[in-house]
């Protein structure tokens, strides 16, 4: 499967790299506003490939992507001094409005993975100017929280990341709702997990966790500026399970019918990935709190959304 990223700097370089290294794709072109930087990174992760995956890795304009299975967009501008937030945001959907133009030019049946941020407010923009089904326009949404989630409890509880069953919902962003009440570990509840193991999940564990989980971007950001690698991971491993048809369940953001009430916003919840983009959509049992924490979350993103003109 031939897999596209429009806009090659940090996020979308590093998600070639991580899918070169992972050989999820056959071929992976690289776009960019400045070919120059395409064709640089192009050329050193097509370096790295003799040690890692038969994935041909090269840069070029929008016609290199016909007959891509999926287009990454990683692209976007950086928030100038004093900009506010809903400026910058109607910048990048101009950025979005040319890219995704050209996107559905040359390649109308490819999959859009959205990575540029604020990303849900992205893929919903994404999802309105290209007019494709919800189910194949998809955010990486919370794909990352919900890592950091379960690495900090795997790494609390002594056990691997991957047998935490832990997600976290809604925006990502700094209303994020980690969905503690559900969490499990093997079959176990996260609480008697805990418990059997030695290392009780007390009020303070708690809110270590949620507090690391929630602030990771910003100490990553205060000491080098921005985050690509844990993001370029996984946007590899979606593009993995689109390319097997694997039906594995990530949080991912897409446009919702109804969260808590609120009509047509795009965030995250567990989704089922294969080939055709989201199967299904999963609502986890919540308490009364992180209930009415969805509710703010989808809120805010819809106020979010209405405040803009598309
Ligand atoms: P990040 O850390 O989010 O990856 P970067 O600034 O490193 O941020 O990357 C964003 C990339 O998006 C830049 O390389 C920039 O040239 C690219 N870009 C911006 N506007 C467009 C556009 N209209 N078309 C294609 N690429 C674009």
């Amino acid at each position: 499967m031939k897999v596209g990223i429009v806009g090659s700097g940090m996020v979308g370089s590093a998600a070639a790299y991580a899918m070169g290294l992972r050989g999820v794709a056959s071929e992976i072109v690289l776009v960019d506003l400045d070919p120059a930087l395409a064709e640089a990174h192009a050329l050193d992760i097509a370096h790295a490939m003799p040690f890692a995956s038969g994935t041909a890795v090269t840069s070029g304009d929008y016609d290199r992507l016909r007959n891509a299975g999926v287009v990454i967009i990683a692209a976007g501008v950086a928030q100038r001094p004093g900009e506010t937030r809903i400026d910058l945001l109607g910048r990048n959907a101009t950025v979005f409005r040319e890219v995704i133009a050209e996107i559905m030019r040359v390649c109308p049946d490819a999959i859009l993975l959205i990575a540029s941020n604020p990303v849900d407010i992205m893929t919903q923009i994404a999802r309105t100017i290209s007019g494709l089904p919800a189910r194949r326009v998809i955010g990486s949404g919370t794909i990352l929280d919900t890592a950091r989630f379960r690495s900090l409890l795997g790494a609390h509880l002594n056990v691997s990341p991957r047998s935490v069953h832990a997600y976290v919902l809604g925006e990502h962003g700094d209303s994020q709702v980690l969905a503690w009440s559900c969490a499990r570990v093997g079959s176990v509840p996260l609480a008697g997990f805990g418990a059997q193991v030695g290392a009780p999940i007390t009020e303070a564990v708690q809110a270590e966790i949620d507090n690391k989980t929630r602030n990771a971007a910003y100490t990553i950001v205060k000491g080098k500026g921005s985050t690509y690698y844990g993001i370029g991971a996984g946007l590899a491993r979606i593009v993995g399970a689109i390319r097997q048809d694997e039906h594995a369940v990530f949080t991912v953001s897409i446009v919702t019918e109804n969260v808590e009430g609120v009509r047509d916003v795009a965030l995250s919840v567990p989704r089922v990935v294969g080939r055709r983009g989201i199967t299904a959509e999963l609502f986890p049992d919540l308490d009364a709190q992180e209930h009415a924490a969805l509710y703010r979350s989808a809120s805010l993103l819809h106020g979010l959304l209405d405040s803009m003109t598309l």
